[in-house]
């Protein structure tokens, strides 16, 4: 009897027990341990580190956890590691190329017809080095207490609104229970059909995924799709295909949206491949953006020419339903610009 016991390795009851909140809080922040555990050194990397950053470091265990050792190349890594680039001024990367930042009413932004983002959080569970709202002084632009109360009045008072979209920051960095008390609140806003929730946390931490998440999911009564936020074909493991099932089961409609980049995904068969693991996750392509043209994220940027020539290749090698639609966002527009 003692003897069956042991037989279970400690690391694997370590890993039924450990929470997303774990994961989260352990999250490395340190490039040079992050290095490391991938047994690279500084020197193997075609760049230099940027070790301090005012845009830290950080990247959760599982998503370490589906990195390649020893490739100083791997895109996973590529995406979350600080460069010294970023330090450099490139004309025309700017700190808020979208313009978000004095946008009214705080917490939430209202640019396109029936639809809405709310700003659920600041904080991501993986800091991604392109991200657009790297500079984004985001801690009070969420919408919560008396921000919140706008917000939801602005919803409620306003019937062309069908759709609301969370986001951030990551929204599903906020407590089960907290999104919880969120949705039935809105589901109370009769004019609204739709809730949308815009996230990359699974990715990270596909433990985010919990059952009590599918449950609040599954009993709305609004119309749920989660737009997940993929790059790269190798994000997609078994544990995340598990996950995603779970909310596939529990009616959420699921896309992806992903942003192309430099040296990550800009070739024809990292984007097909993608697509194809997508869909065998249960996830269609949605949107593919081109990169937001913020400060520090230059060394990333694929021109638009070169961008369109890939989603044409795409197009002739998989069916339409697997090709996401090439879009970028500019600021003052009523919707997405879709280049094709
Ligand atoms: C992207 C975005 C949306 C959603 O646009 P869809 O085309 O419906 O996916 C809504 N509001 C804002 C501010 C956005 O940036
Ligand atoms: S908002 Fe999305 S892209 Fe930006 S850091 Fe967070 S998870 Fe990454």
């Amino acid at each position: 009897m003692n003897n069956m016991q042991t037989i279970i390795p400690v690391s694997q009851i370590e890993c039924q027990v450990k929470s997303w909140k774990t994961y989260l809080k352990e999250a490395i922040s340190d490039p040079l341990v992050l290095l490391n555990q991938l047994n690279l050194s500084p020197e193997q990397m075609d760049f230099n580190l940027d070790l301090s950053n005012p845009f830290a470091t950080r990247v959760p265990q599982p998503f370490v956890d589906k990195m390649r050792r020893n490739d100083p190349l791997d895109p996973l890594l590529l995406q979350v590691i600080a460069q010294s680039q970023e330090n450099d001024d490139i004309q025309g990367y700017i700190h808020d190329p979208l313009q978000e930042v004095n946008l009214q009413p705080q917490g939430l932004l209202h640019k396109y017809q029936g639809r809405v983002l709310l700003i659920l959080a600041s904080a991501c569970a993986i800091n991604c080095r392109y991200c657009f709202r790297r500079h984004y002084p985001y801690q009070d632009k969420v919408a919560t207490g008396k921000l919140l109360k706008q917000a939801f009045d602005h919803i409620a008072n306003d019937t062309s609104i069908t759709e609301v979209i969370l986001s951030g920051g990551d929204p599903l960095i906020v407590s089960d229970t907290y999104l919880d008390d969120l949705i039935q609140q809105l589901e109370q806003i009769p004019q609204l059909k739709r809730l949308r929730i815009h996230t990359r946390l699974p990715i990270a931490i596909p433990q985010r995924i919990t059952l009590k998440l599918c449950q609040i999911l599954q009993k709305s009564r609004l119309h749920i799709s989660m737009v997940l936020h993929i790059n790269h074909p190798n994000e997609i493991d078994n544990l995340l295909k598990k996950q995603l099932n779970l909310l596939t089961q529990a009616n959420v409609t699921l896309l992806n949206q992903s942003v192309l980049l430099k040296s990550i995904n800009d070739d024809i068969n990292t984007l097909c491949q993608l697509s194809e693991n997508l869909f065998s996750a249960g996830v269609l392509p949605y949107y593919i953006h081109l990169l937001d043209k913020v400060a520090g994220a230059a060394h990333f940027d694929i021109n638009e020419n070169t961008a369109k020539q890939l989603i044409n290749d795409l197009r002739k090698r998989l069916p339409g339903y697997l090709v996401p639609r090439l879009a970028k966002e500019e600021a003052s527009k009523d919707s997405k610009t879709i280049i094709i």
